[in-house]
């Protein structure tokens, strides 16, 4: 170890200690700085906490303050209250005492018209005030039954009048319609003097008269006049054919049955007369004024029906056809629900009625129905081509509308008809029923199997009402488009279709027959001796009315057809040649 220590030496050393101390001392503020810092946060958090008290204390002063306000109101708004309870009470106690009051008065009033009352009504029993009243009341009563009865008398004396009116025209009238020249007309008419419109021979010379050129080549003019109840030129629409028809579904609807039927050649326009155009024919498909006969008078039945009571009459249809002397169902159908046409069997049943026995009959409720229903059935109809007309129907047609009325009124009207008829009948030895009532009450008589009706009550009129009871009334409307009238030769058929045309001559010459023997009075009608026929005995013979619609063409080259259907028409009207005794001049009704 040196002896010597320098002063370097010391002071190095001496340096080395204040370092070292030095260094400690900075330690040492470090740590103070340290915590000298966590103190200042230790404060800020105290302040802070400090604070949120304040704010706390600041508060819940202020809260304590408005509960105190609060009360302060709510206390104020009670008085107020309570003084208004306080009024409102005065008040109900004012109205309870005006109630009581007026409730006495009220007690007090009614006593005293009560009182009123019973004296009113003392004097009164003692008087003569109830007998004066019952009386009036009985008065009363007497002259409503008056006006009933009158009424009810109207009701029949209308019948009466309108029946009287149709059988005045005829219970078999025979209208005419002349048709226009049409676009195949000139086909079978040779050219004329240069022109090619064909020679018009038959022409509506009159309402009610034909008049036909007849003249041959080389031989003096022949004119031959025809009268008929009612002529249609070619300018008569469909509207006007109907109009004369209307009246009959008003006597079908009084309990007549009635048969409309479209007589002429092919091509003279039956099935336009009795059907009209189909509806393709037609632009606008509401356009009704092509509608026939069939679907104008449907429409006007269903009209007149809904005038009557409700559900008081109920219509069916059937649509058949006539083809080569055999009944076809045409609104049959088979086992998959497809329409078929099926035979059927016409028979006179113990009551003397045509029936055919499980023939097809829809019930329907609207014209269109019953247009659809034909439309079908229109569809299975025998059809073929002739040289007269392409379409020509092989067939007779005949849609059966059949009115079923439940009407108490009807079955009263129709007892009551039946007792003027019997009163008459009782007290006048004069015969005031139609020549052809007197016909068929002689052909029953004598006939009973070619009577149509039935005689429950002896009734002179022989009448489709099965009898006066409680079954409802059936009535009949038979509308027929026959098949053409015109003979083989014109028709230019064979082989089959020549079948077909004899069996059409054969049942329109039985159709002829029939209105021979009920014109000629005579005791046997051959009404079975076609189909045709037989099926509408019910609505050509006793009281049925009918009208035979005699369709004719008027160009030179159907002139031997024209004249045919003409006279055809014209021994159909001398049924009624003898003029009908006027029916109602014995009729008194009460
Ligand atoms: P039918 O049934 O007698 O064989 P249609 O009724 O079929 O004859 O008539 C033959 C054609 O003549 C049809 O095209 C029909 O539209 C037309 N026709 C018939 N009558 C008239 C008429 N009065 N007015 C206009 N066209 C008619
Ligand atoms: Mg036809």
């Amino acid at each position: 170890m040196p002896l010597f220590i320098n002063r370097d030496q010391i002071f190095a050393h001496q340096v080395h200690l204040l370092e070292h101390k030095l260094r400690s001392k900075e330690e040492r503020i470090l740590e103070l700085e340290t915590e000298n810092a966590l103190l200042h946060l230790r404060l800020a958090e105290c302040m802070g906490k400090l604070r949120r008290d304040q704010e706390v204390e600041i508060l819940a002063k202020r809260r304590c303050q408005l509960q105190t306000n609060v009360q302060k109101r709510t206390r104020s708004a009670l008085a107020e209250l309570l003084s208004e309870v306080q009024a409102l009470k005065q008040d109900l106690r004012d109205v309870f005492a005006l109630y009581v009051s007026f409730a006495t008065d009220l007690e007090n009033q009614s006593k005293q018209l009560l009182e009123q009352v019973a004296s009113t009504a003392v004097q009164v029993f003692q008087g003569d005030g109830i007998q004066n009243l019952k009386d009036q009341m009985s008065a009363l009563e007497r002259s409503l039954q008056e006006e009933k009865e009158r009424c009810r008398i109207e009701r029949t004396r209308r019948r009466v009048l309108h029946n009287t009116l149709v059988e005045l025209r005829g219970n078999i009238r025979v209208h005419c319609r002349v048709r226009p020249i049409l676009p195949f007309d000139c086909s079978h008419s040779p050219s004329r003097n240069g022109s090619s419109s064909p020679e018009v021979v038959v022409q509506a010379f009159s309402d009610d008269c034909v008049l036909v050129n007849c003249t041959k080549p080389g031989s003096p003019v022949t004119n031959k006049m025809f009268e008929f109840e009612r002529v249609h030129g070619p300018e008569d629409s469909q509207d006007a054919v109907f109009e004369e028809v209307k009246p009959l579904l008003t006597s079908l609807l009084d309990g007549y049955n009635v048969c409309i039927m479209a007589y002429g050649q092919t091509g003279s326009g039956k099935t336009y007369t009795m059907i009209g155009s189909q509806p393709e024919d037609s632009a606008d498909p509401k356009d009704n004024s092509q509608q026939g006969i069939i679907p104008k008078a449907t429409n006007e039945l269903f009209n007149l029906i809904s005038e009557k009571p409700a559900e008081s009459h109920t219509v069916e249809v059937s649509v058949v056809e006539v083809y080569n002397n055999e009944l076809l169902d045409l609104l049959a159908k088979d086992e998959e629900g497809a329409s078929v046409g099926v035979k059927r069997e016409v028979i006179t049943t113990s009551t003397g009625t045509s029936e055919v026995p499980c023939l097809t009959h829809e019930l329907v409720e609207s014209c269109a129905e019953v247009m659809q229903l034909i439309s079908a059935a229109l569809r299975l109809r025998a059809h073929s081509p002739t040289l007269v007309h392409r379409d020509s129907s092989r067939s007779h047609l005949i849609v059966t509308l059949t009115v079923s009325s439940k009407s108490a009124n009807a079955l009263a009207l129709a007892r009551r008809l039946q007792n003027v008829r019997q009163d008459v009948q009782r007290g006048s030895k004069r015969e005031w029923w139609s020549p052809r009532c007197r016909r068929a009450a002689s052909s029953r008589s004598s006939s009973p199997a070619s009577s149509p009706y039935p005689s429950p009550c002896q009734s002179p009129c022989p009448s489709p009402r099965p009898s006066i009871s409680q079954t409802p009334i059936r009535t009949k409307l038979q509308l027929v488009d026959l098949a053409g009238s015109e003979c083989v030769g014109m028709s230019g058929v064979s082989g089959a279709a020549l079948w077909e045309s004899s069996c059409i001559n054969r049942s329109l010459s039985a159709l002829s027959d029939v209105l021979g023997a009920l014109a000629e009075q005579r005791p046997h009608v051959p009404y079975r001796n076609s189909k045709l026929t037989h099926l509408l005995q019910d609505s050509i013979g006793g009281d049925a009315k009918l009208l035979v619609m005699l369709c004719v063409s008027p160009t030179q080259y159907f002139l031997t057809e024209s004249l045919q259907s003409l006279g055809f028409g014209s021994r159909a009207r001398q049924i009624q040649r003898e003029p009908p005794r006027r029916k109602n001049t014995g009729i008194k009704i009460k």
